[in-house]
């Protein structure tokens, strides 16, 4: 499952036991390497030798109790402050609930629930229990300073770009916001000491992400490094939108469990706002054909013409010729399979536009920037792409309609999609598979222009 947890200690006085929950451990653990020992002391020795990533043990060894152990490996100088421990009890013990939290025992399992449980379990904690995953923009003017953090950061699995300013981070940020967050871009945290030699402080570059960049605290949690008696900073950066504060000098466990607490906040942000786009996306999007549906343009177009500001702006729409004798002939199965194959072309040759289910067997296109030569080329495209993609073996043809903000540069959508309908008239009367645009005196009787199909 998680690297994190795959160099594994099994302290059990029983050897079944023992081959038992190794099993299970490498059964749910994907190339988990597991340690077994018989007793405690024989597990603390190998603890002082090497790094585990998880300790199970039963309550009761042979030489001592699964507290002790659990103890003695909190204690130890080895780096085991957070190695999970679990303990595999015969019974649900009273004696755990009391004691374990002290003892710094991580979880516990019941053994009487049974072995197939036990691999549910661990799974589970797991999961929960996982190592941090985030990047980390950390600001940190002191370089020795920097390099001890970065270190136990990085330790914990977090990765970590390091500036000395606010300037510079302020600069990464502006990029995150222009260029959106991307894997190797993104940042999921930003840890800032409040105190920077330059002109800025940790509080101006909070301020700037909050009220320039306009970050929200689940957007971009933000912990701020403070000096230990320094109470009005604390408040301040409370007010200016941090998520919570760490004191110099910084005591790891703490420093881990808030940036635990911060990425959680960010994940579960991220994960909210993925299933948002997931749901619009459903519910703008035709089914059957992968295009926009009407609901969309409805919402949108106004604004998608509005951010073409003045530059050229086209409205196709694409009609299918004689769809219902498709029907007709092949049956309603067939034509919805020519639809889906019309819709995907569509969504391929227009990348840079918006494609719309705009009726039954009708597409529109909202086409922003093009210019009219090449315009004309990919519509003509488009029709000779129609007519050769036979899907299913099934030939069919398109006519189109097409009117734009050259000819007409006061209209609105609504106007357009009136003019390309009527060019699109025009085609399917002057004999179908073919191109119409409506001309530029179109204004009182406006009638589509052929362009010659070749
Ligand atoms: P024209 O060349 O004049 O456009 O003729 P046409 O037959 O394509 O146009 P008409 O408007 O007469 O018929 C459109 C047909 O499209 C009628 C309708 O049953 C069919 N249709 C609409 N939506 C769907 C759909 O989702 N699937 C299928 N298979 N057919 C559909
Ligand atoms: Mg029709
Ligand atoms: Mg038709
Ligand atoms: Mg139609």
């Amino acid at each position: 499952m998680k690297p994190a947890h795959s160099h594994i200690m099994v302290v059990d006085g029983s050897a079944v036991s023992r081959e038992i929950v190794a099993r299970i451990l490498a059964n749910v653990i994907e190339g988990a390497r597991i340690d077994s020992f018989a007793s405690g002391e024989e597990a603390l020795q190998a603890l002082e030798q090497g790094q585990y990533n998880l300790v199970t043990t039963s309550l009761m060894l042979p030489d001592m109790d699964g507290l002790d152990l659990c103890r003695r490996l909190r204690r130890s100088s080895q780096g085991h402050h957070y190695t999970p421990v679990v303990v595999i009890s015969g019974d649900a013990d009273s004696r755990l609930l009391k004691e374990g939290f002290a003892a710094g025992v991580t979880d516990y399992f019941d053994k009487s629930l049974g072995y197939p449980a036990f691999g549910a379990f661990i799974q589970d904690f797991c999961q929960r229990n996982s190592g941090l995953v985030g990047r980390v923009l950390y600001v940190e003017d002191s370089r020795t300073a920097a390099m001890v953090t970065i270190r136990l950061m990085e330790k914990h699995g977090l990765r970590v770009t390091h500036v000395t300013s606010a300037e510079q981070a302020l600069a990464r940020i502006q990029r995150l916001r222009e260029e959106g967050d991307s894997e190797e871009e993104g940042f999921d945290i930003v840890v800032s000491d409040f105190h920077l030699k330059d002109e800025m402080t940790g509080g101006d570059l909070l301020h700037a992400i909050r009220t320039r960049y306009h970050f929200s605290r689940q957007e971009l949690p933000l912990l701020m490094i403070t000096g230990n008696d320094d109470i009005r900073t604390q408040i301040e950066a409370f007010h200016a939108g941090a998520n919570d504060f760490v004191n110099k000098p910084l005591v790891e466990e703490i420093v881990m469990a808030r940036l635990r607490s911060l990425l959680l906040i960010k994940q579960q942000y991220d994960a909210l706002q993925r299933q948002t786009h997931k749901m619009e996306k459903v519910a703008t999007t035709d089914s059957l054909t992968g295009v926009r549906n009407r609901h969309y343009m409805r919402e949108r177009g106004d604004s998608i013409l509005a951010e073409s500001r003045g530059g050229p702006f086209w409205v196709l729409i694409i009609d299918i010729d004689h769809f219902k004798q498709i029907n007709d002939t092949l049956g309603h199965l067939l034509g919805d399979h020519v639809l889906a194959a019309m819709g995907s072309l569509l969504n391929r040759y227009f990348p840079d536009g918006v494609v719309v289910r705009f009726g039954g067997e009708e597409f529109a296109v909202l086409l922003p920037t093009v210019a009219r030569v090449d315009l004309v080329r990919r519509a003509e495209s488009l029709r000779q792409a129609s007519e050769d993609l036979l899907p299913e073996g099934v030939h069919f043809t398109v006519s189109m309609g097409i009117a734009g903000t050259d000819d007409h540069p006061d209209a609105d959508l609504n106007r357009l999609l009136q003019l390309a309908d009527l060019a699109l008239y025009h085609s399917k009367n002057t004999g179908r598979n073919r191109i119409s645009i409506t001309p530029s005196e179109a204004e009182p009787e406006p009638v589509g222009q052929s362009i010659p199909v070749a």
